[in-house]
């Protein structure tokens, strides 16, 4: 699967509306493609904030910021959803 196509469904992907077979292509690509799991995160958060409403918008922005700017709080980010992809695929290769 290439970057176009993966990132074309990530909206499927995080609402789990690809079929298993989509799912673990583009699975296996987003654990190797920095741009893609970069869009997967950033999918991730808006689907987050959507969910928790517009209770978030009203915090100053200076409070916002700075966490979301540092650098170490988003490599733990890409960190915890690489640690979680890689735990999906190994589990997957077992039933296979
Ligand atoms: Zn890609």
């Amino acid at each position: 699967m290439d970057c176009r196509l993966t990132q074309e469904n990530i909206p499927l992907f995080i609402n789990n509306r690809l079929s298993r077979e989509e799912y673990y292509k583009a699975l296996i690509h987003i654990a190797q493609c920095r741009d893609c799991r970069e869009e997967l995160i950033l999918a991730e958060k808006i689907k987050k904030g959507l969910k928790k409403g517009f209770s978030q918008i009203e915090k100053p922005v200076e409070m916002v910021i700075p966490i979301q700017s540092n650098p170490q709080y988003w490599r733990k980010e890409v960190d915890d959803l690489v640690e979680g992809l890689i735990f999906q695929m190994l589990a997957f290769s077992k039933l296979m």
